[in-house]
């Protein structure tokens, strides 16, 4: 059992002043909670020797594996709208990459591996808390189809952190396509620094986009990837939270579990993060802040496009204007397959239109309502089910018109409808049975949303939305 990884690291080849080398802070006793045997495969490593003494004291920052390279990567972003020249990995650190049994370079990342230069005022340290969020819902994204970074470990260190009391610190051992941002762009184009954008640019293509040409073509291949994730989130009821353009990955995955949270009762303006006090992330917002985001990363790349400074500009913003049309195609692609439509008609999008309306107005559990739709249990989602069966015989009348059997349309809407997301209150619940020492319900979680499509009768408790005294009003940062 020894555990190797086969890392070639490709973005330590990138110049010094895209990162600082340094390896993670050991930690004071470190203690498994997981490791993600699925993924461990998939990445070509020894999920048994990952669990040994030898491997958690990789996941956890005490040993440096061979072939590692760790360092911390640099980035700036707009924050909310504001500009933060310097942001960085300032409390994670990259070991290095892999390239997994399908041929996909990834990258294996420390997450709470301790102080970096580009901390500024933090600890670099996690808490559990956020940790387990990250691995539940990072998985759960995945198992729902969503490109998502991954969770492969997490581990306790033994050590407190204090936030607003101490806690029990905690390490997520995270795994991307990259973890290259808008804001790794806005980095070198904040400093006039056109090699660094050009190797950058050149590396994202080499890895993300072979595809693209040029940087135009990079342009249209990530707003293309973030319209159609966009639309998938909206489809599951996810709010991200934090859609900064520091978090903002260009490979079009999921990245940064901060105060994200799914929906359960719908409403298209709700937030949960505690710091989105002016709604900028809401759930109906994120289209609209993809596009704000995308606006940045094209400004980037002004520079690197061809024919002169006009037609760059007419160029990019011409590609960032067609977001709207990718994301509303792309939309209803998703939400057309959540009502088990096959074919193309005009006035679909009015009919899902009104059946969301009817679900903010009569108080539906977003996922039991569409859930719902494939054993005729839809209206029991809703608080004033009445809502509901007013549009039902403009469904019915709708779905006589396409040509599929009974059987095969429920399995189509069970495949579209997930029975099972991770719900805030669950969340929860399992972050404060860990924090007294009780993996159980996490260990239950992770299971049961590993197959959210698929409802076995043991897990129906976890498809309930939350009673009144369980109900998550805001989530928190992940810091
Ligand atoms: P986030 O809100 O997770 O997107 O993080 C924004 C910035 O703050 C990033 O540069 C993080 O590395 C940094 N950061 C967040 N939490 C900590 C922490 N506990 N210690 C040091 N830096 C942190
Ligand atoms: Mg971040």
């Amino acid at each position: 059992m020894t555990l190797q990884f086969p890392f070639d690291n490709s973005y330590a080849r990138l110049p010094d002043r895209f990162y600082t080398r340094l390896a993670p802070t050991p930690v004071k006793k470190p203690g498994l909670i997981a490791v993600n045997e699925a993924l461990a495969h998939e990445l070509g490593l020894d999920p048994q020797a990952l669990a040994s003494d030898g491997g958690l004291s990789v996941l956890a920052g005490n040993a440096v594996p061979e072939g590692a390279d760790p360092l911390a990567q640099a980035y700036a972003g707009h924050q909310f709208g504001g500009w933060v020249p310097q942001l960085g990995d300032g409390r994670a650190v990259l070991l290095g990459e892999v390239v997994g049994q399908d041929g996909a370079r990834r990258d294996i990342q420390l997450k709470g591996s301790g102080p970096t230069p580009y901390s500024r005022m933090g600890d670099g340290r996690a808490w559990l808390g956020p940790v387990l969020r990250e691995y539940i819902v990072s998985e759960a994204m995945h198992a729902l189809g969503i490109p998502t970074t991954r969770a492969l470990a997490a581990v306790t260190t033994g050590e407190t952190v204090v936030r607003e009391a101490p806690l029990p610190g905690a390490v997520l051992t995270r795994v991307a396509r990259s973890h290259i941002r808008v804001g790794t762009f806005q980095f070198f184009a904040a400093r006039g620094d056109e090699d660094g954008l050009k190797a950058l640019t050149d590396h994202v293509i080499a890895r993300h986009y072979p595809e693209a040409d040029n940087a135009l073509e990079l342009l249209e291949a990530v707003i293309g990837a973030q319209a159609r994730l966009v639309a998938k989130w909206l489809g599951v009821g996810f709010i991200h939270g934090v859609m900064n353009t520091d978090n903002m990955a260009i490979s079009g995955e999921t990245i940064d579990y901060g105060p994200c949270a799914f929906m359960d009762r719908y409403h298209p303006e709700t937030v949960f993060s505690s710091i989105d006090a002016y709604g900028r992330y809401a759930y109906n917002k994120q289209p609209d802040v993809a596009v704000w985001n995308l606006a940045q990363f094209a400004t980037c790349l002004l520079p690197l496009m061809e024919g002169g400074r006009d037609k760059a500009v007419a160029d990019a913003t011409e590609a960032v204007h067609r977001f709207p049309a990718l994301f509303q195609a792309a939309w209803l692609e998703v939400f057309r397959a959540k009502l088990g439509l096959e074919t193309v008609e005009d006035g679909d999008e009015d009919l899902i239109d009104d059946l969301l309306n009817r679900m903010a107005a009569g108080g539906a559990d977003f996922t039991n309502a569409f859930r719902g739709q494939s054993d005729g249990t839809a209206r029991d989602a809703f608080e004033n089910s009445a809502l509901y069966d007013e549009w039902h015989p403009r469904w019915t009348a709708r779905l006589a018109r396409e040509d599929t059997t009974p059987e095969a349309r429920q399995s189509a809407l069970e495949a579209a409808n997930p029975a099972l997301i991770p719900r805030n209150h669950r969340v929860e619940q399992a972050i404060q049975a860990a924090v007294k020492g009780d993996l159980d319900p996490f260990r239950r979680l992770t299971q049961a949303l590993a197959n959210p499509y698929e409802l076995k009768g043991e897990n129906k408790d976890l498809t309930a939305p939350p009673t009144a005294a369980e109900v998550v009003r805001q989530t928190f940062c992940g810091t």
